[in-house]
């Protein structure tokens, strides 16, 4: 009764201005988002609101027009993260970390995702003079607050920063150990250097035994990309790869990964092009079909969308109709993805069943997405 009732409510939040079948199929689609950065999630209209709020004098914007021309300019990843701490100067108190958490919760509740695993990077914040405690306090409330209000599940998980020490990695994970009740396990980001990563293993060894459940980014299409998945899975231990769409270079990787049942999340995500109000679609083209192919690979995949606020504002389910779109994907396969992300989450089993349910009831429900006539 309970899942006829959720079922009901879902259908009628699907949003009605969806174009057509298979779009609003997808918004409705019950969904988990497994790769979000909370950082990543912070529109240009918010850094400039809280700017001004916070009495940010200086502050160097003074339009989204300005900000985004200036994600445009950024080329790598080094000059995107320079970008994305440029923005984030703005979150100061727990009240903006609130703020910021809750605009992602609504926004996707929109698209009826209802289970969410939260990158954060605390050490982005610390390192500019916030408090650990101001920055968990307001993404706790929020977490809070989107269950009883949006219906919507989120837990957090611990990013280190690549490009910053492994003692201050640890220093983290310890002053994270009191939050284990909502903090379910850690990740690593930003550029991966030359030591990654086996300078973080005895971190990621020292989380797994605190209980944390392991992750890690390995990014697309750099140097050393196969032998970093290979030493994630295999010094690090992880359960999990973001993107690692390069595991499908190698025949033997993907063996291991498909054996192993390794959760890859793939974010197919547009990019800011270098005119103001150009897209750059590379990105998402490549990430789009690797994710297609890993698919076809029978490995485990899902689909999600990083750091949508910063970039071109595609939330997961609007990944999930552009994907579909550009590579005419079936519903079956896109409901595969879906349903891969709530296999590979890191719920309770009995919880994971229970979306599982929500997702096949729906599918149920709304039996041909591919045909053209409305519902
Ligand atoms: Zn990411």
């Amino acid at each position: 009764m309970l899942l006829r009732l959720l079922l009901l409510v879902l259908l009628a939040t699907v949003p009605v201005h969806a174009a057509n079948r298979m779009q609003q199929f997808l918004l409705g689609l019950p969904k988990p988002e497994l790769h979000i950065h909370f950082e990543g999630t912070i529109e240009p209209g918010t850094v400039l609101e809280i700017a001004r709020r916070n009495h940010l004098d200086h502050f160097p914007y003074g339009s989204v027009a300005e900000i985004q021309q200036r994600m445009g300019d950024a080329k790598d990843l080094p000059s995107f993260i320079r970008v994305y701490e440029e923005l984030l100067s703005v979150i100061r108190t727990e009240d903006d970390f609130y703020e910021v958490a809750m605009r992602y919760f609504r926004r996707v509740r929109q698209q009826n995702v209802v289970y969410v695993e939260m990158f954060f990077d605390p050490q982005m914040h610390t390192a500019r003079g916030i408090p650990y405690a101001t920055v968990i306090a307001g993404l706790r409330r929020a977490r809070q607050d989107a269950a009883a209000t949006l219906g919507l599940r989120c837990e957090f998980i611990l990013c280190f920063n690549r490009d910053r020490s492994a003692e201050s990695a640890l220093a983290h994970l310890e002053k994270a150990l009191p939050d284990r009740d909502i903090i379910i396990g850690v990740g690593t980001d930003n550029p991966e250097d030359a030591g990654f990563p086996a300078r973080f293993a005895p971190v990621f060894q020292r989380a797994a035994a605190a209980g944390f459940r392991l992750t890690s980014h390995c990014d697309v299409d750099i140097k050393g990309s196969g032998e970093n998945i290979r030493d994630c899975l295999g010094l690090l231990q992880v359960e999990r790869i973001d993107h690692g769409v390069n595991v499908l270079d190698d025949p033997a990787l993907i063996a291991r990964a498909r054996e192993k049942h390794t959760g890859f999340t793939v974010a197919p995500a547009l990019l800011y092009g270098p005119a103001p109000g150009a897209v750059n679609t590379f990105y998402f083209d490549r990430c789009a079909r690797a994710a297609k192919a890993m698919l076809d690979a029978g490995l485990l995949v899902t689909l999600a969308s990083d750091d949508p606020g910063i970039m071109c504002s595609q939330y997961v389910g609007e990944v999930y109709v552009a994907t579909q779109a550009r590579l005419d994907l079936s519903a079956a396969e896109m409901v595969a993805f879906a349903r891969n992300g709530f296999a590979m989450a890191w719920l309770p089993a009995a919880d994971k069943a229970r979306y599982l349910a929500l997702l096949d009831a729906y599918v149920q429900h709304f039996p041909s997405p591919e045909s053209a006539a409305a519902p």
